[in-house]
């Protein structure tokens, strides 16, 4: 079936390669290899590759900026491998203004959608300008911080069903937001685009209330180092770094994979931890967690075996 793909991509001109070591594209720098990456350069060619490799009932999965998704693999003969697509939407990255409304392609990391919101005028919600990662992924998952979610700045999104081709605008309401949560995590549909309206804003305002939370982040999170985030989601309101570091976790490590010292609900790779690792570890901290307080945490990263 790869060799029909790889023929398919080669005859539409669109770049790929085999046995992709994936590592390098995620913020935690751990990974394995895939079977095929390709990182289309228009939204017309991201939309005939999902609906191709969805007729061809191959395995794929889109990444936007993987700071919140560790492929990890089975072992295989080649090492660890995912043995199906990443398609990667960076190149998509297009920002104009439409009406009161800023556009932009699913690619485009949060912190140049609120650079190009403050140079029209708009910002807001500065907290969710430090959140790493792209405009897909954040709607996806209704990333957010310091209480504020993409939920309260995304108007509606632009979506491909890949099984029919069909594309359809949902609107924020259709979108169905809610913690870590919404429409698009319960179904196959991918983000092509979204529309955002955020406050106008003065640049001053904005750049100070930016400072304030990157100075907050600075001082509670690893920010130097390489990781995914929270990896598990809040707990009843509490944050699962409360429970990790009770159960006395804080530096517990599979290879370099390490429960962080400076926050506990983060994984960072202290240099050369495999997507493997970085799994075990989380099972590890979800077992001790769970025989220590009878917690079970949920993961907010995804997993990609
Ligand atoms: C240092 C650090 C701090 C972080 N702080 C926060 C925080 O404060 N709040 C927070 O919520 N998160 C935080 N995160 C996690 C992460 O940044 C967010 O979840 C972010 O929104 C993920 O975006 P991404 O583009 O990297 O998604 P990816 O990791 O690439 O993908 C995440 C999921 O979305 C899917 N996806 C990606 N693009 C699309 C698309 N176009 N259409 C459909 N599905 C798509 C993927 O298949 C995957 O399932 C942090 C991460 C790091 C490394």
């Amino acid at each position: 079936m790869y060799r029909r793909i790889s023929e398919w991509l080669k005859q539409k001109e669109c770049k790929f390669t085999e046995f992709y070591d994936i590592s390098g594209q995620s913020s935690i720098r751990a990974g394995c290899s895939v079977r095929l990456f390709v990182a289309p350069k228009t939204l017309v060619e991201l939309s005939e590759i999902m609906t191709y490799l969805e007729y061809m009932g191959a395995r794929y999965v889109i990444v936007g900026g993987m700071t919140n998704t560790l492929f990890v693999g089975t072992d295989s003969s080649v090492g660890y491998l995912y043995d199906g697509v990443a398609v990667s939407t960076k190149s998509l990255s297009s920002l104009r203004r439409e009406g009161g409304y800023i556009y932009a392609e699913c690619g485009t990391s949060l912190s140049s959608l609120f650079r190009f919101a403050r140079q029209c005028g708009y910002g807001g919600y500065e907290q969710l300008s430090l959140i790493p990662g792209t405009v897909g992924g954040a709607i996806r998952g209704n990333a957010g911080a310091h209480g504020a979610s993409v939920a309260d700045i995304v108007a509606g999104a632009l979506v491909l069903s890949p099984k029919d081709g069909a594309k359809r605008f949902l609107s924020r309401d259709e979108l169905e937001f809610d913690y870590r949560t919404s429409a698009i995590k319960k179904s196959t549909d991918i983000i092509l685009s979204a529309l955002f309206e955020l406050p106008r804003t003065n640049t001053t305002f904005s750049l100070s209330a930016r400072k304030y939370f990157l100075d907050l982040r600075k001082s509670t999170q690893p920010t130097g180092e390489f990781s995914l985030g929270s990896v598990f989601k809040r707990v009843s309101g509490v944050g699962a770094g409360y429970f990790i570091d009770k159960a006395g976790l804080k530096g517990l490590s599979v290879g370099a994979a390490t429960v962080s010292t400076k926050h506990a609900g983060f994984i960072v790779n202290r240099g050369g931890a495999t997507g493997a690792d970085v799994l075990q570890l989380v099972r590890m901290v979800e077992d001790r967690v769970y025989e220590r307080f009878g917690v079970n945490l949920e993961r907010e990263i995804e997993i990609i075996e």
